[in-house]
């Protein structure tokens, strides 16, 4: 019976306000979401429901409509502590580059087009010049993320032959990428050398045979073996290689172009420095410590260089313009080590002053204690934040928390707490620790959007 008291999708779609809604989205989609809608209301009557209103039934179409719209990947407050958080998009990208992405999205571009011959052009043009000025390479490549850089080099170089690799230094990265794996798909044999602590010269030397593509060395980025240790350094391991006339291959990781201590910050090796020590290639990362965007970077012999061109794998992984835009703009910025703090987000964040972070937690503790009052207690404490992306493993950044230990010690109650601030506006997320809510400061830039947003917090 009262079924049939439902207004009818053509009745709805001639009202005014799905007018509004019609301009704001489009027929198609407002039809269908009236058909939802009406579906949701039929089902509700079934079960016994009385019949919405049209207002009603416009209504949460329109809030259908929006949420639809949403995307969801959005912005979030990092505060985990882990600056360059592999699952919260790594390193924030200075204006020059947003500003050269959104120029050179909307227009053609010459991408891959010689302006001066009018034939076609290859896309590393745009951005090699720059990376062999600052790294002092003879050559280079990108690709999209270190991953596929590191594939390339493996597929390009030892495609059904045997590559060296030290015990120690068989990593996995966070989100599946372990080098046996990578050797693998390569299509390379990995021949594993010395033990998990300790590997020498003469591991690598009896090694090497006639079947031996080259010598990888692998930045051992998330975790550090301590005590009775020794490995092969980069400048032994050159002389072997060439001694044996094989290529020495050096997966960086974290891209570091400058000696990261004149900010400050704990010692990394650079890119410059494992080229000097002899590698003949590297790989790194563009949005670790080099602070721009996701890309994977090649840098080394022209040889080799002009090799990983050549193989069809490259057409496969390489990067898109938007890529190439916001890396030059990065690297860019490296030609002047002295305002890089100033001008790059991730140093900024990295190299941020302890007066700064504390001035954030005094803006920030005094509005978040008033807002959980009754719920938890919320203290400033002393914590480490630490670099994140496999760079500088260990928490090595003094910095400061806000601590909120709540008044009911269950589980339950600690991962509501986090859950309801992952569930603002502009989520946030901290990390829990010992019983507590922790939300380093470092990363916190606008203290005042934080307080902003904390009156929606869904607390009791
Ligand atoms: C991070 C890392 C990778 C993977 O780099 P992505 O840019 O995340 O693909 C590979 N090797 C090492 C040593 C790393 O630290």
């Amino acid at each position: 019976m009262a079924l049939s008291d439902l207004p009818s999708v053509d009745q709805l779609l001639s009202s005014d306000s799905s007018a509004r809604l019609v301009a704001l989205y489009g027929r198609a989609p407002v039809t269908r979401a009236l058909r939802a809608e009406l579906d949701v209301a039929r089902q509700n009557i079934r079960a016994g429901g009385s019949v919405p209103s049209t207002e009603a039934i416009l209504s949460t179409t329109g809030d259908r409509l929006a949420r639809e719209s949403e995307s969801s990947l959005q912005t979030v407050m990092n505060l985990t502590g882990t600056v360059l958080h592999t699952n919260l998009g790594r390193a924030p990208l200075p204006p020059e580059a947003i500003e050269a992405m959104a120029r050179i999205a909307a227009q053609p571009s010459n991408l891959e087009y010689d302006l001066d011959s009018g034939r076609r052009g290859d896309r590393d043009t745009h951005i090699e010049n720059l990376i062999v000025q600052i790294t002092g390479a003879e050559a280079a490549t990108v690709v999209n993320n270190n991953a596929a850089a590191v594939l390339l080099a493996l597929n390009t170089l030892a495609l059904g032959k045997e590559v060296v690799v030290s015990r120690g230094e068989l990593i996995e990265i966070g989100g599946s990428f372990r080098i046996p794996d990578i050797m693998a798909r390569a299509g390379c044999r990995l021949v594993e050398v010395g033990t998990t602590n300790r590997t020498h010269p003469a591991d690598y030397e009896r090694a090497i045979g006639k079947d031996t593509a080259l010598i990888m060395k692998v930045h051992t980025s998330n975790y550090e073996i301590r005590g009775f240790t020794r490995s092969v350094s980069e400048s032994e391991l050159a002389a072997l290689c060439q001694s044996r006339t094989i290529p020495l291959v050096t997966d960086l990781g974290s891209g570091t172009l400058v000696d990261l201590q004149r900010y400050g910050l704990p010692e990394e090796p650079t890119v410059q420095s494992a080229l000097a020590n002899g590698a003949d290639l590297v790989t790194f990362s563009g949005d670790k410590l080099l602070g721009g965007p996701q890309a994977g970077i090649i840098a080394g012999k022209r040889e080799l260089v002009a090799k990983m061109k050549a193989n069809p794998l490259k057409r496969a992984l390489r990067v898109d313009k938007l890529t190439l835009a916001a890396l030059f703009e990065v690297l860019k910025l490296y030609r002047d080590p002295e305002s890089l703090p100033r001008r790059l987000p991730a140093l900024q964040l990295l190299s941020r002053p302890i007066e700064s972070i504390k001035e954030a937690a005094g803006t920030v503790h005094p509005v978040l204690a008033k807002r959980l009052a009754g719920v938890a207690n919320v203290t400033i404490e002393a914590a480490m934040s630490q670099v994140g992306s496999g760079s500088l493993p260990l928490d090595q950044l003094p910095s400061l928390a806000l601590v909120i230990a709540p008044l009911d010690p269950s589980e339950a109650a600690l991962q509501g707490l986090a859950s309801a601030f992952r569930h603002l506006p502009t989520p946030v997320i901290g990390r829990v620790h010992d019983g507590k809510l922790l939300f380093d400061v470092r990363t916190l830039e606008r203290p005042q959007e934080f307080n902003a947003q904390l009156s929606q917090l869904d607390v009791p």
